[in-house]
């Protein structure tokens, strides 16, 4: 199958270089941090070569925002988060590479480490950027999720997060970057047409962190005892597994120990509606979550049942309906500042950009 594909691009025109680096490596990475963080930058497979509209294509085939041509995966994470090394290898650069002009932003700290790891014969080389400390130096040898440094923001970033790349150095020494989430859409892949970008699973099982766009933001308060407390909409591959998804509910802190939920609704911006079963409740204290697919209810979860995800990923409104049918809240998730998904019509064409979390790659 993969070959087909690519014997389809070379006919098609693939820029031979792009075929070098295509054969599978052994999986090796370890996730290069303990828990799970949101993301706010994805690797961009988008080809041609990137212009800054803020917009990424994912692993999966999804079009998301962020930073456009982004080579890396961006995590935000409190400044001071260990930050492991993702294989065993040799360090190749720690430390402050600043001062960095971000765009014509200088700033003076721009703290970073590479690492260089042999992996079926291939130099592999990943790259952990924005950070706060570092606690290896150049020529160290590190084990697989060794504390290598702690998180930070410095360098081009927005705030604080970890940057985490991958690389190979091609036979001209030049540094491809390579998605090491693959390649997941029944597209051909976008990225084989870069001679310097490269797509392969790298994750060891269950390494792999997981993707997933923080929570929105809520424009108007929410009337009543009831709000949305949490949501999570983009993860990875959410089309195939939608209980990537889920929006949280809760009661206000002053609110009531528990309110019926009994005919209230969930409605996304294309008009999908979740409807809370018959003696749904939710605690004070306690969220209460609606995954998208399907599963078996329990007191703190219920499952909307679809096959495949129900939020946009490229931004998407979540309005909470009373058992009245009023609104009593819009949750957004997505870019745009002004009231794009707001109580009137949609607005046509695209979101606009917001502003990227990174400038590192
Ligand atoms: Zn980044």
């Amino acid at each position: 199958m993969v070959i087909a594909v690519l014997a389809a691009l070379a006919a098609d025109g693939l820029p031979e270089a792009a075929l070098r680096y295509t054969s599978p490596a052994t999986p090796f990475l370890h996730r290069p941090f303990q828990g799970d963080f949101p993301n706010s930058g994805v690797f961009d497979h988008r080809a041609p070569p990137p212009v800054n509209d803020h917009r990424q294509l994912t692993a999966w085939g999804v079009r998301t925002w962020g930073k456009a041509g982004h080579a890396g995966y961006d995590f935000p994470m409190r400044e001071g988060t260990a930050v492991l090394a993702a294989a065993e290898g040799v360090v190749e650069e720690a430390g402050d590479v600043g001062p960095t002009n971000c765009g014509g932003r200088p700033v003076e700290h721009d703290i970073r480490v590479r690492l260089r790891h042999e992996v079926d014969g291939r130099a592999i080389h990943t790259a952990y950027l924005h950070l706060s400390s570092v606690v290896v130096k150049a020529g160290d040898r590190v084990a697989a999720g060794q504390v290598v440094a702690h998180s930070g923001n410095t360098g081009c970033s927005s705030g604080p997060h970890l940057h985490f790349g991958v690389f190979e150095l091609n036979e001209r020494g030049r540094p491809v970057a390579i998605d090491p989430y693959g390649w997941d859409a029944d597209t051909p892949d976008p990225t084989l047409r870069l001679p310097l970008r490269h797509a392969e699973w790298m994750w060891l099982d269950g390494e792999a962190p997981l993707l997933f766009r923080p929570s929105g933001r809520s424009t108007a308060d929410a009337r009543g005892d009831v709000r949305i407390t949490g949501f999570r909409g983009m993860g990875w591959q959410d089309g195939r597994y939608p209980n990537n998804e889920f929006v949280m509910v809760g009661v206000r802190t002053a609110g009531p120990r528990r309110v019926d939920l009994s005919g209230w609704r969930i409605r996304n911006r294309a008009g999908l509606v979740y409807t809370f079963p018959e003696g749904a409740r939710v605690h004070r204290g306690e969220g209460l979550r609606v995954y998208s697919g399907t599963g078996v209810d329990g007191p703190d979860t219920l499952f909307w049942g679809r096959a495949a995800g129900v939020w946009n990923d490229e931004g998407d409104c979540v309005e909470l309906i009373d058992a009245r049918g009023d609104v009593v809240q819009v949750h957004h998730q997505g870019r745009r500042e002004d009231d794009w998904c707001g109580t009137g019509a949609p607005s046509d064409g695209e979101p606009g950009p917001r502003p990227p979390r990174d400038g590192g790659w």
